[in-house]
């Protein structure tokens, strides 16, 4: 499916910068910081359009938010895996600082006391990436 097409199917309107915006998300592999994909986008924006988008974008579920910690906020596509609404892990390199999507990992449903009701589950591991991992060792 094509940007164009996400947006329609979601009943967003089109604009240069929404279209680009998306267009960079699944372009990429892995979830990216507003500041990563501001520097991916030609197109002279304001940070507050920028935020907007992603903004508009987290509410209509093209795209999930996963907030490692006050200073690193990344987004990503939403994976296929998570359309059930589950909850996946995602992890987080402190050497690069990249977040990874990780559904293909299996996560525990949490049981919750009676009466209190769970919304989303912020599952985050911190350590090192494959790729940080093999340097070390090199
Ligand atoms: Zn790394
Ligand atoms: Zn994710």
């Amino acid at each position: 499916m094509t940007s164009s097409e996400i947006l329609k199917q979601n009943a967003i309107i089109q604009s240069p910068l929404r279209l680009e915006v998306l267009e960079v998300l699944i372009a990429s592999s892995k979830p990216l910081s507003q500041r990563e994909i501001e520097q991916k986008i030609d197109k002279s924006h304001d940070r507050v359009t920028m935020y907007r988008t992603l903004k508009l974008f987290v509410e209509k579920q093209l795209i999930h938010r996963i907030a490692v910690s006050d200073n690193l906020v990344t987004f990503g596509l939403k994976t296929e895996n998570s359309d059930s609404g589950a909850d996946h892990l995602h992890f987080h390199c402190n050497d690069c600082d990249n977040v990874f999507c990780m559904p293909q990992v299996p996560v525990q449903k949490i049981e919750l006391p009676k009466g209190f009701v769970g919304a989303n589950t912020n599952l985050i591991v911190n350590g090192i990436c494959e790729k940080c991992n093999k340097e070390i060792k090199k």
